[in-house]
């Protein structure tokens, strides 16, 4: 088919689809909610993507017969349907939703809205990755003035009924109305007052439904209307919040944060209620079946006895521990649910041990016990730190649960940086002033403050914070992710700031219960000590431990299950990992990290050093060719020793040195302190510094007289770097270092013309270092590509060229017209506004710099097969821009040292992923 034709086809077909699509989507059996017990049978993925995690689940735990109480789901496509629509429910959903309730009824034998036999529903929301507090959640929904009556007389516990009345009232009007909760909890704590009690748990039935009637009065007053009392109505208040929680400001934050894009919406799970806070034979909890801070394979959680389940995770009251086991390491009194319900107990471990095996990967679970009664609300993976997710990965490996294949794909590369950085010195001198539970490890020191908001504003002026809270709630994201560590005084493992901490990957202590902070004076105050904000203090998140100011950290252990998975990530991958590094320090760092060469050594870093930059400033201030060599002659030896070293270190790997890439400007000096000093060191006047100043000066430097360009104007500095270079081959050769092939990097090159003269440059120079010895060099030449025109020419520049490294930092700068040391002050707004997915110079821009990566590749490889093709911008070190380099054929990637583990396994599940 010709092709013009071919794309109005396309195009015609898929107008078409569209169109089918919103008939299918207005038609009244477009089918927009699923009872749990029949939903479609779909992959996992599919079924998630349809119904969220949460109902994906849901439906999952009663195909495999566990006790889960009834309910359906209103999908992800309802969410969409909804805000496409302007905020209106899709015409069919209505009557869905209220067939999906009969079966319920039916089901659990109660009635919405009925006076004597009244079904309670809880109402959540579940997108299709779990997004721990970030949305809508309403419980206890279809409770009014009169079937409140009948859920006293049903259960014969009139303050059970009360007491739920008031949660969802609070709940609801907090989510659905928006009345601020703390207009409840003030009359909660001024009614206890009065009343002389300190537990909400000692207030009874009258206490209550006295509470319920302030608290309309405070709805009235706050919105103008009473509190709803038609179950239909409260229902519909709730499935639209939970919508229109998506979009929250907190979940924007913790999507954005996450990858998560908009376009997934999130599903709506209605559920009927079972009560974990009718009496002494309830309660609620959550569970890991692994734990999820070291990984050990034992059962681990938190209960409550007599109590709903937002009261574990919000940290009202602090849970007691799930089995005996841990209550005795904690050194707890209150006793573990093993042995105050040992029945319940038992079926939990029946359940956990066969979802583990079901989902082979640790859950992260939610249960209730009604009247002695077990009953499921929720499975997921479970949230786990970067330590527990790889030795439950290696584990399941060794249990025969997964392959080695799926460890590997098992782990986000990025969380590998949080083992790799220091943790505390266990030598090291502490004041330590108050432990709580370690709930996520790793070391952090910063200032204390007090609100989310001042630890992202001490980010922006580059100071590390400590958070301190009495507990943390989800509009604090911001804050958690912006601080060092988090710190609070309430809640257990299991609470907010817990599962948030351990999935960012900050260190936390939580439930330090020793530590009373006053916000309003901006200090906490724990036993004799008070803490101000700015003060000094270090957590250990292993540990549980505050301590006052700094203190002293050690290197990171990355032997163990570490090197296990490594060992796996390095059997399978085909990508080369080398690193960015110019210090002997960065180089030994990256070697020991497992990199297998040096795919940039940036030179002009080398110039900085202070004995060398006068050499430097003297080179670029002169005023010909001949003063110029006298200055380049003193920098050789500087130069020379540091190939020398970094060679030896790199011992039988390749290396590839970059020559002086940026303009000479940046290497003057700026201030007129420093201009004085240089003229009396350099014996010139500070006129004349001022007036070369002047010459250099570029209104676009980036763009400007730098990289090849410079020595197309003043070959003699890249003479003395390449004779820097063959010399201190030639030296390593006499001292018998493992041979290794330097990589000469010309960068910024823009025609092929510009490579061959610079080309001839360097053969020029090894010719006469050869002769000078009477030795045989082996080197390569090659250049990055950091130009679109470069990407387009690739073919005949690779006739000049061993090797191509793309350097996508300038790549993307020059290809997308946006500056990279300013885009920072923008680029926000354009992810913001979904233009760009993520910011493109954290990870690769596919459609534009990944378009001319791949030209470069094809025609390059097809003028010389053998070319050597490299990444070594920012992007070689991310996971997303490693799997494309993968696919793209490339040989290798090059990061930063840190981010060198972090590439071997991207690089692994690349090539895992391209198998399948
Ligand atoms: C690049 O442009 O991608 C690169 C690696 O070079 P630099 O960041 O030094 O400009
Ligand atoms: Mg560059």
């Amino acid at each position: 088919m010709p092709k013009k034709i071919k794309k109005k086809a396309l195009k015609n077909a898929k107008v078409k689809k569209a169109k089918a699509s919103k008939s299918k989507k207005t038609s009244s059996k477009f089918k927009w909610v699923y009872n749990f017990e029949d939903t479609p049978r779909l992959n996992t993925q599919s079924l998630k993507n349809l119904l969220g995690g949460k109902g994906a689940n849901l439906s999952e735990m009663i195909r495999i017969k566990l006790p889960v109480p009834p309910g359906f789901t209103i999908t992800t496509e309802a969410c969409n349907e909804y805000y496409n629509l302007n905020k209106k429910y899709p015409a069919a959903l209505v009557k869905q939703v209220k067939d999906s309730i009969k079966k319920v009824e039916k089901k659990i034998k109660k009635s919405f809205g009925n006076a004597s036999n009244p079904l309670l529903v809880s109402v959540r929301s579940g997108a299709r990755v779990s997004m721990p507090g970030m949305m809508d959640t309403v419980l206890n929904l279809g409770l009014n003035d009169k079937t409140v009556i009948g859920l006293a007389k049903k259960t014969n516990n009139e303050a059970f009924a009360y007491d739920s009345y008031r949660r969802f009232i609070q709940m609801y009007s907090n989510v659905v109305l928006g009345v601020n909760h703390h207009n409840f909890e003030d009359l909660i704590e001024n009614y206890k007052l009065t009343k002389g009690v300190l537990l909400d748990t000692e207030l009874t039935a009258e206490d209550w439904k006295s509470l319920i009637g302030s608290f309309r009065e405070q709805i009235i007053k706050e919105t103008g209307k009473d509190f709803p009392q038609d179950v239909h109505q409260q229902l519909w208040g709730a499935i639209g919040a939970v919508f229109q929680s998506w979009k929250n400001h907190r979940a924007n934050v913790y999507r954005k944060l996450n990858n998560i894009p908009e376009e997934w919406g999130t599903a709506v799970n209605v559920q009927s209620m079972v009560f974990g806070n009718m009496g002494q034979d309830c309660a609620t909890g959550v569970a890991f079946t692994r734990n999820p801070s070291t990984g050990e394979n034992s059962f681990y959680g938190e209960y409550l006895i007599n109590a709903q389940g937002e009261d574990v995770v919000a940290g009202i009251r602090t849970p007691q521990n799930i089995t005996k086991k841990a209550r005795l390491e904690a050194g707890s009194k209150e006793l573990s649910m093993q042995e105050s319900m040992p029945k319940a107990f038992n079926e939990l471990v029946t359940i956990y041990k066969k979802l583990e095996k079901h989902y082979r990967d640790m859950q992260d679970i939610e249960f209730t016990v009604e009247n002695k009664k077990l009953w499921m609300l929720q499975t997921r993976s479970g949230k786990r730190t970067a330590k527990a997710s790889i030795k439950i990965a290696v584990d399941m490996v060794k249990e025969k649960l997964i392959n080695k294949d799926e460890a590997v794909l098992r782990i986000d590369p990025k969380i590998l940086d949080t083992l790799l950085h220091p943790t505390l010195d266990p030598n090291a001198t502490k004041n330590i002033v108050a432990k709580g539970l370690p709930a996520s490890p790793g070391a952090a020191t910063g200032k204390v403050t007090f609100t989310a908001d001042d630890a992202e504003q001490l980010k922006a002026q580059g100071q590390k914070s400590i958070l301190v809270r009495l507990e943390t709630s989800p509009e604090d994201i911001h804050g958690m992710h912006a601080a060092e560590g988090i710190l609070t005084c309430r809640g257990g493992m299991t609470s907010h700031a817990a599962v948030v901490a351990r999935g960012m990957g900050r260190p936390c202590v939580s439930g330090a219960g020793t530590i009373q902070i006053d916000y309003e004076s901006k200090l906490f105050k724990v036993g004799s000590h008070e803490v101000k904000e700015g003060d000094i203090v270090t957590l250990d998140g292993s540990t549980g431990e505050v301590m006052l100011g700094e203190v002293n950290t050690i290197k990171p252990d990355i032997s163990g299950d570490f090197s296990t998975l490594m060992a796996w990530a390095d059997k399978v991958r085909s990508l080369k990992i080398r690193t960015n590094a110019e210090t002997p320090l960065d180089t030994k760092v990256a070697r020991d990290f497992g990199a297998e060469g040096i795919g940039l050594c940036r030179t002009e870093h080398m110039f900085f050093d202070d004995e060398r930059i006068l050499y430097v400033r003297q080179m670029i201030l002169s005023k010909n060719v001949e003063d110029r060599n006298e200055a380049l002659k003193k920098i050789l030896p500087f130069q020379k020793k540091d190939f020398i070293e970094i060679f030896k270190t790199m011992s039988g790997l390749p290396v590839t040195v970059r020559l002086l890439d940026p303009p000479l400007h940046e290497f003057l000096p700026k201030s007129e302190k420093e201009i004085s000093g240089v003229a009396s060191s350099l014996n010139i006047t500070e006129r004349e510094i001022k007036n070369r100043i002047n010459d250099l000066h570029e209104e676009n430097p980036m763009l400007g007289h730098r990289g090849c360009r410079l020595a197309i104007s003043y070959p003699e500095i890249y003479e003395m770097q390449c004779e820097a270079i063959f010399e201190a081959l030639m030296e390593c050769q006499k001292a018998k270092v493992k041979a290794i092939i330097p990589e000469i990097m010309i960068p910024l090159i823009c025609t092929a013309k510009e490579l061959e003269i610079l080309r001839a440059l360097v053969d020029r120079v090894a010719k006469i270092v050869e002769k000078k010895y009477s030795i045989k060099l082996s080197y390569l030449v090659g250049t990055m590509i950091e130009l679109p025109r470069a990407a387009l020419n690739a073919f005949e520049i690779s006739k000049q060229a061993d090797f191509f490294s793309f350097g996508t930092n300038d790549l993307t700068q020059t290809t997308l017209g946006i500056s990279r040391d300013d885009s920072g002050k923008f680029l926000d707004d354009y992810v913001n506004n979904n233009i760009f997915k993520i910011d493109p110079f954290i990870s690769i821009d596919v459609d534009g710099v990944g378009q001319l990566v791949k030209i470069a590749c094809e025609n390059g490889k097809k003028n010389n097969s053998k070319i050597k093709l490299g990444i070594c911008g920012e992007h070689g070190g991310d996971p997303d821009s490693i799997d494309f380099c993968h696919n793209a054929g490339l040989h290798y990637v090059s990061c930063s040292p840190y981010r060198v583990p972090i590439a071997r396994l991207a690089a692994a599940q690349a090539k895992i992923r391209s198998k399948r």
